[in-house]
This record gives structure tokens, C-alpha cells and sequence, in this order.
């Protein structure tokens, strides 16, 4: 067990560690006093894009869990700050994705059209078909950035698991022969982002996560302490052999802060 008496912030995932779609993992408004009032620093931070910050919010309200903006980071959010600094004149964008993203990614100098796109820019969209899929392609081969929210194959859902954001990558780059440019975890940006609002090192971060290639290995390359939770869409048989092994396995977020919070001896 990893020393965790350092702990000064938390990093949470949301899907598979707050909720699975609208249905909540554990008592979330005491999970939160708990956290507030052990003083430490939390941000909750997702490969997701489908939600705006604001929607996000929302949704924590109808759990009774009040955060402020600053709180969550989103994979379009560090999206949107890649588009500007690879191209800083802006231009159009096509987009496969929810109303989260395209509002996110517009908010700046880009805008959404189908003429003269200098990129592809692809997050989970509920609504997907082929004559999308087939307007993706042909901008990519036309030479447009290809460039993606996150590339997770799945998301847990009440019913079980249904195709991510990875599965339609894996559609447009067989269609097209080009790979996408990934920034959602396991790239460093969104831990960066994270611990940079929140003024802390990885040294004194923990990373709350369900995913091992994503959450885990993203804050593993960066220094930070882990916690995977069984909330979501890793097993224990799975978890136990990772290596390298997380510094904390947990049925939960719950579990994770008993652990936390307990005195050590
Ligand atoms: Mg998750």
C-alpha cells in the first residue's frame, strides 16, 4: 500500500466512478462533504465531451453536489486549446459529436461548416450515421486534421457496455488510412490542467479512475498516486494483474476515501 498521508488533491473521473449514465455510484453529496472536509482539492476530469462544463454542473445539481466551473475539465475543453495552438489563424471545423462539444470548440475562432475544413474533430456522438461517417472520411482524405476528444472503446452504461469514442476512430481511420490525434487521457493534458488550476504536484495528487489504459496509465506517466475503482468497466481479476499495479484497487469512491481518510498506524 502507497504511503497516502500526502494526499492534498483529488482527480476523478466521472463515468464509471460518479454515475453510470443518470444513475449515481453511492451516496454522492456525502461523498463530496467527506471530501470538503478532509480539505482536499478536487477536480473532476473526463475523456467525455458529450456534456458542456455547464451541463455537467447541471447534472451534479440533480445529485445535490454543488461545484464550481473551475472544478471539472472536460476532453473538449483541452481539444479546443490544441485547435488553437496548432492552428492560431482559426478556420472551420466538421465535428461528429453532441451540442457539449460543438459549443465548446466554437466558443473561440473556429466555426462548424463543411466547406474548406481544416479539421475532423470527432467525440462521442449519440446520434452517429453513415452519411456522417462518410463526410468524416472524405475531409480526411481531402487532407483535414483528424483529431478526437478521447479514444475510449467503451463506456459502461446501466445495461453494460456500448461503443465509445475509440469505435468510431477505428471506423473513420479504416475508412481513411490516417490515425487520429488523440488528447484525451492517457495523454498528460487534462491531469496538467487539473493539478495546475489547483496549484499541487503529482506528488500529493490521487487519481480516481475505472479505465487502467486511460486513467491510470495517464496519471502513472505523470507521477501521480492512483485508485482504480470496480464502479465501472474494469474487473478485479484485470486490475490485479496490471502492472503497474495502481496504488490503491477499490469496489469504489467510497472505498477509496475510507481508505484515505482512515488514521495509519
Ligand atoms: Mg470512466
Amino acid at each position: 500500500m502507497a504511503q497516502l498521508t500526502d494526499i492534498h488533491a483529488l482527480i476523478l473521473d466521472m463515468d464509471g466512478v460518479l454515475w453510470r449514465q443518470n444513475q449515481p455510484i453511492g451516496d454522492l453529496p456525502e461523498i463530496f462533504n467527506i471530501i470538503k472536509s478532509n480539505q482536499l482539492k478536487v477536480t473532476l476530469a473526463t475523456n467525455n465531451a458529450s456534456l458542456s462544463i455547464a451541463q455537467y454542473l447541471e447534472k451534479l445539481r440533480n445529485f445535490d453536489v454543488h461545484l464550481k466551473p473551475e472544478e471539472i475539465i472536460n476532453s473538449s475543453q483541452v481539444l479546443l486549446r490544441y485547435l488553437i495552438q496548432r492552428f492560431p489563424e482559426g478556420g472551420n471545423l466538421y465535428i461528429i459529436g453532441e451540442n457539449g462539444l460543438k459549443e465548446t470548440l466554437t466558443q473561440d475562432k473556429f466555426k462548424i461548416s463543411e466547406d474548406n475544413v481544416f479539421a475532423v474533430a470527432v467525440g462521442m456522438d449519440l446520434h452517429l450515421n453513415y452519411e456522417k461517417l462518410c463526410r468524416a472520411t472524405l475531409l480526411i482524405r481531402a487532407g483535414a486534421a483528424f483529431v478526437a476528444t478521447n479514444a475510449d472503446k467503451t463506456f459502461p452504461t446501466p445495461q453494460g457496455l456500448v461503443p465509445g469514442v475509440g469505435a468510431i476512430l477505428a471506423c473513420l481511420e479504416t475508412a481513411s488510412g490516417v490515425s487520429p490525434h488523440v488528447v484525451g487521457k492517457p495523454a498528460p493534458e487534462i491531469y496538467e490542467m487539473a493539478m495546475q488550476r489547483m496549484g499541487v504536484s503529482p506528488q500529493e495528487t490521487l487519481v480516481v479512475g475505472d479505465r487502467l489504459e486511460t486513467d491510470i496509465v495517464g496519471a502513472q506517466k505523470l507521477g501521480c498516486k492512483t485508485a482504480l475503482v470496480l464502479s465501472g468497466v474494469t474487473d478485479l481479476s484485470t486490475a490485479q494483474k496490471w502492472i503497474p499495479a495502481p496504488d490503491i484497487i477499490a469496489k469504489d469512491l467510497s472505498s477509496v476515501l475510507e481508505t484515505l481518510t482512515k488514521p495509519h498506524g
